[in-house]
């Protein structure tokens, strides 16, 4: 059993507060994402899950164990860092069995599982090279097949993809869900990388100033974001978010008039939409019309912004869409795909 729990966890360091009454629940083989800006607070609550830091108050539990007072190494836990954290003058295959020596698993084993994480994360052929004739992507392999030799109760990752170009990002993320996926380790993964949360969590645990603002699967923090916070982080490119007010069922803001789906008034709020939610209409009849700001070609899509007071909305249109910068465009969206949000306490209202 590697379920993992915060209880009621603050880390503060004098009077900062880093992580701020924290509570959550891992399952046992559940792949965990924290996810927000630098300095959340993510990678300390991490490192209290390791026994690098200590809470301030509270207490955090592996399996039915506390583990506050536990030594790191007694916690059967494997931690991938962003800087692979390999010995330079270990060959490949020394660096995998180092964390095999330092438990005193018998020698005669080693050789065996060496070569089994190796072969998972394909390096066999280079097992016998020294880090600095590797690449990138394939050191961070050597880390994971470090991590995963010993087969511990759970994988603590801190940004292991972040020092990677691109490409190598992409396809390294589909080998982390494929690990996974076979492992079937309890992991715990922090990004500020909302792409990287949303393809590789089972849920995700979205950090601002050393609190959840929101937990869910991926879908549902895309469809149901619960405040504003979250509703900018998550999406490429994020919602479309404009202030205004509400005038009898009219959401208004400078040079826009769009009718809800419901009647009343209010003040200060945020209407939001997402840029696929945005359709190109006749000028004639869209509620946001303007000239085009900017036409961006994607290859799989056009994105087309325009200019609201000092924000841009942009739209994602068909790859085939063409549309010259300075037209005029127009924008309309189905009501059923509008977010309100209150703008003083962020909190989502319709
Ligand atoms: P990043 O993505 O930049 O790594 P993060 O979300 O992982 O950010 P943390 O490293 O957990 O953030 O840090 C949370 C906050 O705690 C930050 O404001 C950081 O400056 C502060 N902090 C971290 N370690 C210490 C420390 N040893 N002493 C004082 N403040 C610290």
């Amino acid at each position: 059993m590697a379920s993992i729990r915060f209880s009621n966890i603050t880390k503060r360091w004098g009077s900062f507060v880093g992580v701020d009454n924290l509570s959550l629940d891992i399952a046992d083989r559940e792949f965990i994402v924290l996810l927000g800006p630098s300095g959340c607070g993510k990678t300390t609550s991490m490192r209290m899950v390791a026994g690098l830091d200590d809470p301030t108050l509270g207490d955090i539990f592996i399996g039915d164990r506390r583990v506050n007072d536990l030594e790191p190494k007694d916690r059967d836990i494997a931690m991938v860092f962003q800087s692979y954290g390999l010995y330079a003058h270990l060959s490949v295959y020394e660096n995998i069995r180092f964390p095999l020596k330092v438990r005193g698993i018998p020698n005669a084993e080693h050789d065996a599982k060496v070569r089994a994480a190796a072969a998972m994360v394909e390096l066999t052929e280079f097992l016998e090279r020294k880090p600095k004739a590797l690449s990138g992507g394939q050191r961070q392999r050597v880390a994971l097949a470090r991590a995963i030799v010993r087969q511990p109760n759970c994988f603590l990752m801190d940004e292991p993809l972040s020092n990677l170009d691109a490409k190598l990002r992409i396809s390294m993320r589909a080998e982390i869900k494929h690990l996974h996926h076979r492992l079937n380790v309890t992991t715990i993964y922090v990004t500020h990388d909302q792409v990287e949360a949303m393809t590789l969590a089972d849920r995700v645990a979205v950090m601002e100033k050393g609190r959840i603002r929101q937990l869910g699967t991926p879908t549902d923090i895309y469809n149901n974001p619960a405040n504003l916070f979250v509703a900018g982080f998550i999406g490429s490119p994020p919602m479309n978010l404009i202030e205004g007010d509400i005038i009898d069922g009219q959401f208004r803001a400078e040079g826009v008039s769009v009718p809800l789906p419901f009647a009343g008034s209010r003040t200060d709020v945020v209407l939001g939409i997402r840029a696929e939610d945005l359709r190109l209409t006749d000028p004639m009849y869209g509620h946001f019309r303007q000239k085009v700001y900017s036409v961006e070609l994607l290859g799989d899509a056009t994105l087309v912004s325009q200019r609201i007071g000092a924000r841009l909305i942009t739209a994602r249109a068909d790859k085939g869409f063409r549309i010259e910068m300075g037209a005029t465009s127009a924008f309309e969206a189905v009501p059923s795909a509008y977010y309100l949000f209150d703008r003083v306490s962020g909190d989502r209202i319709a």
